[in-house]
């Protein structure tokens, strides 16, 4: 197995332990990890004694455990560090949002190989894909912690794949928890956005994917124009904006009603991609595609990068050059940077120990 692979998923660990076991069984065990009152195997009586007894010693009932959570001084945002079963640190994040209910920033690789300049996870290089269980148990946990506090809303609304790594290249996994969620939450697709930074075989493979779930896509462009996007996005494909552009197109054709489904994410860094003729040059951009929607980002600080956010004036003259033209244009608030939990701060370094130092 590749040092990057994700641990075996409990579905296949569980059909090849009891292999007779009709595939009921299987969702039945699968359910009971999404019902709030059954805190281990042996509160789920539906299944028998000894399958109870194996289940025990076999699956551990969460995929990662909990080694330190961080709140932010505001109380909107909550960052755990969570410890997969081989002991490697992951992160996720908590975020209470417009509603009053709460939106989980997931990872889905420890790490990440695409390298973005601009961000801290991009400079661990990939440790290793995340299981489904290790995703969707990114749900269970802040479940969890929303329970043992009582008097903060409870309901988790929304699900962005914006934590660690690049879910694109881990896109089965990434597959398998969003069903998983779907079959045993109360999310709805449209409340589950995946950002890539735009893995275009696989955005093309997502096209004719039987199995592909209808979740909003957002791509992080950073960048009207191909040379100076891969200085900051160094995996940038050839011709990349004329085939984002065309799959844009063919997403809307093939996959009709999804089209308002696709974002732009263009995080704003100063006197790299946020002058106004960048700006003019992503409205011709943007005119090429079906999308209709970009979501700006304030830069978020990372340690040891020398880039800087665009001031706050910067953006708004960002944002009107887009909004004159009739692009429909949001900004990402900022949140639980005084944690180090904010977009593209999610990082760790561990010394011998497990000790988390970043
Ligand atoms: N790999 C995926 C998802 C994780 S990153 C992707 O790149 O889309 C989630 C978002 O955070 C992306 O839009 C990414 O460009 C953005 N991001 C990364 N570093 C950032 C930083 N320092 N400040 C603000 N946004 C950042
Ligand atoms: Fe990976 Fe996304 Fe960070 Fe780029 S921005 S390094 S793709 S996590």
């Amino acid at each position: 197995m590749p040092k990057t692979d994700a641990p075996l998923n409990r579905h296949d660990h569980c059909k090849e332990l009891f292999p007779s076991e009709p595939a009921f069984r299987l969702k039945q065990i699968e359910k009971a990890y999404f019902t709030e009152t059954m805190k281990g195997w042996e509160d789920v009586t539906t299944l028998g004694k000894e399958m109870r007894e194996t289940l025990i010693k076999e699956i551990p009932w969460m995929s990662c455990t909990p080694v330190t959570t961080l709140s932010s001084k505001s109380g909107d945002t909550h960052k755990v560090v969570l410890a997969g079963n081989d002991e490697q640190l992951f992160e996720s994040v908590l975020m209470r949002n417009k509603r009053d209910q709460w939106t989980i920033c997931v990872s889905s690789q420890i790490g990440c190989a695409m390298g973005c300049t601009f961000c801290a996870t991009g400079t661990m290089g990939l440790k290793r894909n995340l299981s489904s269980d290790e995703i969707a148990d990114q749900y269970r946990f802040w479940k969890r912690f929303l329970s043992e506090k009582p008097d903060l809303p409870q309901r988790i609304s929304n699900v962005v794949f914006m934590g660690m790594g690049e879910p694109l290249v881990n896109v089965e996994n990434v597959k398998k928890a969003i069903h998983t969620w779907l079959d045993h939450t109360d999310l709805g697709p449209t409340r589950i956005t995946v950002s890539t930074v735009g893995v275009l075989p696989v955005l093309e493979g997502i096209l004719t994917d039987k199995d592909w779930p209808p979740v909003k896509i957002a791509i992080s462009l950073h960048s009207p124009e191909e040379e100076s996007r891969r200085k900051i996005v160094p995996t940038t494909a050839p011709r990349f904006h004329e085939r984002l552009a065309q799959w844009t197109k063919d997403y809307e054709e093939i996959l009709g009603n999804r089209r308002h489904h696709i974002t732009f994410e263009y995080t704003l860094i100063a006197g790299v991609n946020d002058n106004e003729d960048e700006a003019k040059r992503l409205v011709n951009f943007v005119r090429k595609t079906s999308a209709v929607k970009v979501n700006v980002i304030p830069l978020n600080l990372v340690d040891g990068k020398a880039f800087t956010a665009s001031s706050q004036s910067g953006i708004e003259k960002f944002k009107k050059v887009l909004l004159n033209a009739g692009i429909d244009v949001t900004q990402r608030k900022t949140m639980g940077s005084d944690i180090a939990a904010a977009c593209g701060q999610l990082a760790l370094t561990i010394k011998s120990g497990g000790k988390i130092v970043g």
